[in-house]
């Protein structure tokens, strides 16, 4: 027995990382070990915890030093997320008590091919919504009824809220819709839309837009989607794509319909236990005027009930109160069920998980983890603040260590997430201590008004690549006498982000000392000026310069040298080993015994690095 413990301690695996904290339960699993051997080697310790209670990091690396492991620290946030989004997958891998949920489906497709109109279309094909009043509340994504069944639609168009919950790894959809312009065809973004389903793996539904338009050619497109690799259905391929007009209404029940069918094929993976409590993502967050932090949770598992202490991300909160995408209140959200949550101290980020807490006690505890290394909004108002950081909050001049720092706030729109990301790399490499540059908001398409008003609340320049500025921005922005700068090679918009970071630095004056000489007689004192002589004790004295009065060690006034004199004959440089004499116009008065500096001031440009 002795021997067999004595072989295993000899056995050394993979170093194992965790966050600041751990679960024992965790630390079992990632050491390989029975939570019971943790809890034991934790006793040895002096420490009485139960699996599901945390240690801290050094407290792990000890007890994982007992098992012959070592211990790597992972990156915090990343680690929080992975934990969150770990425990999501976990639960909703469960199978027990499951039963089918409302398929999440996802829109995406080129700016301008139809995204947002599809998805208004598709939300007024709801009599409920419409007979409650039909305004419904922008909260993210809405509910349908179509034949009986739910579907759920994340109502923000476009790829870049979709890779933003991906980036942060949450799998928030069951199927795409790629929307294409019959009109227009496929373009640069239907490409990246289309890569990002293939990779996210997700079922997809080919939308193609704005039949009613004369210059429509449906069969242009799906040539187009062949040369992809892409086959329609009704070609002999896979791929449902269905004929629509968001515009007039037409197709979208047969958009509908096939979703439905997308979502049968994939009845395994969309099932949720409604039971155990909520697990969900968030994909809308912001500050409301009124009402306080205001977070759109998509409910994957579980069901979320009015007062239920949730932890989420960087903060946490009571669910005071509950709204569907319709402004209705509503007691609980059940799997698939979009709701806004009124409550949380702050606000929370798109693509964070929500968990609920089971009890008050681990609410507390859950709530301390939160608190431990991060600041945690107080209250409403430091949540607001933080959350109007990422725009008005960092306009003008900001001290830093009593550093004045410059800014340069850059909104962005680009054509391409592609080039988005490019850019955003490139300007993510240039640095210098005395300025902040950032990307306060970026986006796809072409200039709009609001992104000018976007640059002035900022403060902040406006830039395009491969994007033109619409005329109303343009009028707009003339008005304001704000410069719209588009680009089409990504260097030169690189190098004019230089410029304009370049010349919002002021220049570093340095100081040129060439001579310093030693006073030894005062001829002549007026207000504001003098003459003397003295012998000069290194370098060269120079006309003109500046002059530096020293007495014992400190400085005691600054003029300027404008005559200069050696043996009665003026001079423009006097040097080392010889007397000379110099009329001096500044403040103070030069003593006998005074050391006398000559310096010349340099501005030099700062210059941003590239690293
Ligand atoms: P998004 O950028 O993909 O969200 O596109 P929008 O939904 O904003 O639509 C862009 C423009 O195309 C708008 O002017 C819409 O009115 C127009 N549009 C959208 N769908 C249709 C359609 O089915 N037919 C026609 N004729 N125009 C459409």
């Amino acid at each position: 027995m002795a021997e067999e413990e004595v072989q295993e301690k000899e056995i050394k695996g993979e170093p194992i990382a965790i966050g600041k904290t751990v679960v024992i339960k965790d630390l079992a699993e990632k050491l390989g070990v029975a939570p019971t051997n943790v809890i034991t080697e934790l006793m040895k310790n002096g420490i009485m915890s139960g699996q599901n209670e945390r240690i801290d990091f050094d407290t792990a690396t000890i007890i994982a030093a007992e098992f012959q492991r070592e211990v790597l620290q992972e990156d915090e946030d990343a680690g929080e997320q992975a934990e969150g989004i770990a425990k999501l997958e976990e639960e909703l891998a469960s199978q027990e008590k499951m039963i089918k949920r409302a398929p999440v489906v996802v829109v995406m497709g080129h700016v301008d091919h139809g995204k947002t109109k599809l998805l208004d279309a598709i939300r007024q094909t709801d009599v409920v919504a419409g007979e409650a009043g039909g305004i419904t509340q922008h909260i993210g994504a809405y509910q349908v009824v179509k034949k009986n069944r739910e579907l759920t639609f994340i109502d923000t168009p476009g790829h870049e809220a979709f890779t933003a919950m991906r980036s942060r790894g949450a799998r928030v959809a069951d199927i795409a819709i790629l929307v294409v312009a019959a009109d227009d065809g496929i373009q640069p973004q239907t490409k990246e839309a289309l890569q990002i389903i293939q990779k996210a793996g997700l079922p997809m539904v080919v939308a193609i837009n704005k039949i009613d338009r004369v210059e429509a050619n449906i069969d242009r497109v799906k040539t187009q989607f062949a040369e992809l690799g892409i086959q329609a259905e009704d070609w002999g391929g896979k791929i449902v794509m269905v004929p629509i007009s968001a515009k007039e209404g037409t197709g979208i029940d047969d958009l509908l319909e096939n979703l439905l069918l997308v979502a049968d094929v994939e009845e395994k993976r969309i099932m949720a236990d409604p039971t155990r409590r909520a697990i969900g993502t968030i994909i809308e967050s912001h500050v409301d005027a009124g009402e306080g932090a205001a977070a759109t949770v998509l409910v994957q598992a579980g069901t979320l009930h009015v007062g239920d202490n949730i932890i989420v991300g960087k903060t946490f909160g009571k669910a005071r109160t509950l709204k569907d995408w319709r402004g209705k209140h509503v007691k609980e959200a059940p799997p698939s069920f979009p709701v806004q949550i009124l409550g949380l101290k702050g606000s929370p980020q798109v693509g964070d998980v929500l968990e609920v807490a089971v009890n008050d006690k681990e609410f507390r505890r859950m709530r301390k983890r939160s608190a431990q290394d991060r600041t945690v909004h107080q209250d409403t108002k430091a949540a607001q603040e933080a959350n109007a950081s990422s725009m008005t909050d960092e306009n003008g001049d900001k001290k830093e260590d009593g550093k004045e720092i410059a800014e340069l706030n850059i909104v962005l729109k680009a054509d391409t997430l592609g080039s988005l990301e490019a850019i955003e790399a490139q300007i993510s490499k240039l640095h210098h201590d005395d300025i902040h540059i950032k990307l306060v908001a970026k986006g796809l398409g072409n200039i709009t008004e609001a992104d000018v008003l976007r640059a002035e609340t900022a403060n902040g320049i406006l830039l395009g690549f491969n994007v033109p500025a619409q005329q109303a921005a343009e009028d707009v922005a003339g008005g304001k006498h704000m410069e719209i700068k588009t680009f089409n090679i990504i260097y030169d918009l690189v190098d004019d982000v230089i410029a304009q970071a370049e010349s919002r630095l002021s220049p570093e004056v340095l100081e040129d000392t060439h001579g310093e000489m030693t006073v030894l007689a005062v001829f002549f004192t007026k207000k504001r000026e003098q003459i003397f002589g003295g012998r000069i004790t290194k370098g060269t004295m120079k006309n003109p310069s500046m002059l530096k009065i020293m007495r014992a060690g400190v400085e005691v006034a600054r003029g300027k040298l404008t005559e200069l004199e050696s043996n009665k004959v003026k001079s423009k440089s006097v040097s080392e080993g010889s007397e000379c004499g110099v009329k001096y116009e500044g403040p103070g008065l030069v003593q006998v015994g005074d050391i006398v500096r000559s310096y010349t001031r340099k501005e030099i440009k700062k210059t941003l690095e590239v690293r």
